[in-house]
């Protein structure tokens, strides 16, 4: 059985219809004014363990961090839940607290509280707690016909990074063990020109970057009040929201915006980029008076945000992919658990 008809057929039944648990259908649940998410990290499906400490922790914090921002919420607090092996020696635990403590610094937010166990297979969970101000929150169910789509950052990164074949996987794994150490002990390793993409489309995929700021900044200035972030890949969290808020999606692929790296690796694939996941970019509904004042937030903020096209009237909840006006056929939108 796949994931949503799971959840729908055995678990939202027991939400009871209470309001706290957004019909399990947004990326926060929300208790007064605290918006709550929660995320499990398996070993050989989200992580390796030869990914190491530092990276896990890291991916792990940032990811659910991701879910805050899609909802505008400030991260406050997050529980663990830790799992033990003969693999989490100590070299193994203090790079785990010193990924967590990097990315608590880096958004403020401190662990509370969590649960530890012995598992022959290592699996870690956070759940997150974070502050909803004004009792505003961006819901996946709130994009309106003739609303335009947008996404921060670029797409296809992380896929990409996880994906291509290295010519030097020893100096790609040193180079990104730079970004697993305090500045001050960082030494840059040089490799060769495609091997220096690959080590930063990694750092894409094992440090995203939560939009902590850019989903409090669309509810603080009123730009939107719809958004989802991107995990399973671009095509099917925006299904997520057609699907929330009744409504069709459409969108072209020349607009979607995509890094130099990854169009001089990924060539013509561009569809393996946009259901790939693990982006953690935004996707946010908003009203074409707004266009304006999104270009200043970009500015302002110092990131790209790109219209990739606009919410339509429709019985079919889907999303439309476009390439110079020719509709393609979809035939997978993004990873499924
Ligand atoms: P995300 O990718 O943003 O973390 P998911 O796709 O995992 O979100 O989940 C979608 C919705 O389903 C969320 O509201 C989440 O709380 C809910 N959900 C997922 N798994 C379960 C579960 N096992 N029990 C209850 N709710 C669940
Ligand atoms: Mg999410």
């Amino acid at each position: 059985m796949k994931e949503f008809q799971l959840i729908t057929k055995f678990f939202k039944p027991l939400t009871r219809n209470q309001k706290a648990a957004r019909g399990l259908a947004d990326d926060v649940a929300q208790i007064a004014d605290l918006a709550i998410s929660k995320d499990v990290f398996v070993e050989d499906v989200h992580f390796l363990k030869s990914d190491g400490g530092f990276k896990i922790a890291s991916k792990l914090l940032r990811s659910n961090l991701s879910d805050l921002a899609a909802s505008g919420a400030t991260p406050l607090y997050y529980m663990l839940g830790f799992s033990k092996n003969k693999n989490t020696d100590e070299k193994f635990l203090s790079d785990f607290s010193r990924g967590l403590e990097s990315v608590q610094n880096e958004f403020g937010l401190y662990l509370i509280g969590g649960d530890t166990v012995q598992s022959d297979k290592l699996f870690f969970s956070i759940t997150i707690f974070g502050k909803v101000k004004n009792n505003k929150i961006l819901a996946r169910n709130a994009a309106k016909v003739g609303d335009l789509i947008y996404v921060s950052g670029n797409i296809g990164d992380a896929f990409l990074g996880r994906t291509t074949k290295a010519c030097h996987p020893v100096l790609v794994t040193k180079s990104l063990e730079h970004y697993c150490r305090k500045p001050r002990n960082r030494r840059k390793v040089t490799t060769c020109g495609k091997c220096e993409m690959i080590a930063r489309l990694l750092t894409r995929h094992f440090f995203p970057e939560p939009r902590i700021k850019l989903g409090e900044k669309l509810l603080e200035k009123n730009l939107s009040k719809c958004a989802i972030d991107v995990s399973d890949g671009l095509l099917a969290d925006l299904t997520h929201i057609c699907k929330a808020s009744k409504i069709k999606a459409k969108i072209q692929l020349e607009k979607i915006p995509f890094s130099p790296e990854a169009k001089k690796i990924a060539g013509k694939n561009l569809l393996d980029l946009i259901t790939g996941g693990d982006d953690y970019e935004l996707i946010f509904a908003v009203d074409p008076k707004n266009q304006k004042k999104i270009s200043a937030l970009a500015k302002e903020m110092g990131l790209d945000l790109t219209q990739i096209g606009q919410f339509t009237s429709s019985t079919k909840f889907v999303v439309e992919l476009y390439d110079q006006n020719k509709k393609i056929k979809l035939t997978k939108l993004g990873y499924e658990h």
